[in-house]
């Protein structure tokens, strides 16, 4: 199944994506990503105290929690304005940039 995710990400167009990228990806699609909650609880690393989550260090750091987590999505929402305000200047919808 790895491999074929593998073959649908490398012949999935023509975006060029960097091996440790693809790693993540694959990863992610495993729901393996390398978290804190992963490092202590399956690979009981002994240098993980703590599985809190690097960012917000609210809660435990699992897959799911990067979908919920508050300081992720915003910093995921800033990225996504700028993009979206880079499209529409390119685009001739917008002509200035916004003020940050
Ligand atoms: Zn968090």
């Amino acid at each position: 199944m790895t491999l074929k995710r593998n073959h649908q990400l490398q012949g999935s167009g023509k975006a060029k994506l960097f091996t440790e990228t693809t790693g993540f990806v694959v990863a992610i699609q495993d729901l393996v990503p390398s978290t804190n909650n992963y490092k202590k609880h399956i690979l009981n690393d002994p240098n993980i105290t703590n599985d809190t989550c690097k960012k917000c260090q609210e809660k435990s750091e699992t897959i799911h929690h990067h979908s919920t987590c508050n300081w992720l999505t915003h910093r995921h929402n800033q990225v996504a304005n700028t993009v979206h305000q880079e499209f529409a200047i390119t685009c001739g919808l917008s002509k200035k940039k916004p003020t940050s």
